[in-house]
């Protein structure tokens, strides 16, 4: 059906993109992430429109992993479907990105960061997707019982052998970022990239890994931006049918909706329409307003949600007292 697929010509006027570290990639300021939506038990046609409606929109970066599904390995293919309908003919203007590190299979190697296990895993992740190299691969978590110079060899030799064009590392501690970001430099592969978890809801980063990478020059794409869509107005109101708390995602459940979560989330969405701006619209822009983060990385079920998204970049400034009053609420 989708063999016709020609994105709109404009794509690249609506977006903006930024520069990742000190590299030569320009990441879009909003990618798209596969992580729920894009396995074998989710809507294939809805999958399409969101993955279109996202390029048309100018999001050239698409993350993936070897888990993401479910089942795990089934975004991977689907995505690879769904290139292979049409997108793939756009394959130059497309970051397409994977990663090993969690569980995958049985037995010592199906996880953590042993060459073995990197190198496995970028293979399959090629074969799912039909793709001769994905723009960046990561090591998706420290392994801490494995050298730290494995990992980052391994992620030098895919590069070295075609099978990536840039390393990145997922969840790793500032101190770690910095040996991993020693090593790799020293390899001749510097670390394009860090993706930790960052939202309003989760500040870790704050405590010295924004530090570390606008020092190494190293990019910082953000998941979870939008806590998962607890920072959305889609909770305010009860549990919606179509929703991740609703799904079977163990990631994301009614234990989360606190009194105290429904609190914060009530005032930052009074805040929010003051600024004239949906919640997730101000979430995603309160993200965007520190220049270290290249991008904020989200997820998406529908392509209404990807517009309401996009539209944060029409506003991504915030007043002192805005920020302010964001921290009171927050406390
Ligand atoms: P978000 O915090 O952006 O949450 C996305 C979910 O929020 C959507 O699937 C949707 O869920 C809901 N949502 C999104 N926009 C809106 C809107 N405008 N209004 C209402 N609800 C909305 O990100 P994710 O947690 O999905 O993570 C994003 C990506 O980050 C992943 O796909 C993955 O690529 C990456 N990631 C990386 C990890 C790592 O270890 N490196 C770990 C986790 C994620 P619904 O409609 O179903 O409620």
């Amino acid at each position: 059906m989708d063999k016709q697929y020609q994105p709109e010509s404009n794509r690249y006027e609506q977006m903006k993109y930024r520069r990742c570290g000190n590299s030569g990639i320009q990441l879009p300021s909003i990618s798209l992430g596969l992580w729920h939506n894009f396995g074998f038990t989710d809507n294939f046609q809805n999958a399409i429109q969101v993955i279109h409606k996202a390029f048309d929109m100018g999001i050239t970066h698409f993350d993936l992993a070897n888990n993401y599904g479910p089942p795990a390995g089934s975004a991977e293919e689907n995505f690879g479907k769904i290139l292979s309908q049409g997108l793939k003919s756009y394959r130059d203007e497309l970051i397409i990105s994977s990663k090993a590190g969690y569980y995958m299979w049985p037995g010592p190697y199906g996880e953590w960061g042993s060459r073995k296990n990197l190198i496995a895993s970028c293979d399959q992740s090629l074969k799912r997707m039909g793709i001769e190299y994905v723009d960046i691969f990561y090591s998706h978590r420290y392994d801490p019982n494995t050298p730290l110079e494995e990992t980052m060899e391994a992620l030098n030799q895919l590069v070295r052998q075609g099978k990536a064009l840039y390393a990145g590392i997922s969840n790793y501690s500032p101190e770690n970022t910095l040996k991993a970001s020693k090593i790799l430099r020293e390899l001749g592969t510097p670390c394009l990239i860090h993706q930790p978890k960052y939202s309003m809801f989760e500040r870790t980063p704050e405590k010295g890994l924004l530090d570390v990478l606008e020092k190494e020059n190293i990019g910082c794409i953000v998941f979870s931006p939008l806590a998962q869509g607890l920072l959305t107005d889609k909770y305010l109101k009860g549990i919606p049918e179509k929703s991740r708390v609703a799904s079977a995602s163990p990631f994301l459940t009614k234990n989360n909706l606190t009194d105290e979560n429904l609190n914060k989330i009530r005032h930052l969405n009074e805040l929010a329409v003051q600024r004239g701006q949906s919640l997730a619209q101000m979430a995603i822009a309160w993200l965007l307003k520190d220049k270290r983060v290249t991008s904020v990385l989200i997820g998406a079920s529908s392509p209404e949600q990807l517009i309401d998204n996009i539209g944060s970049l029409n506003k991504i400034s915030f007043s002192k007292e805005e920020l302010e009053q964001i921290e009171i609420i927050l406390k």
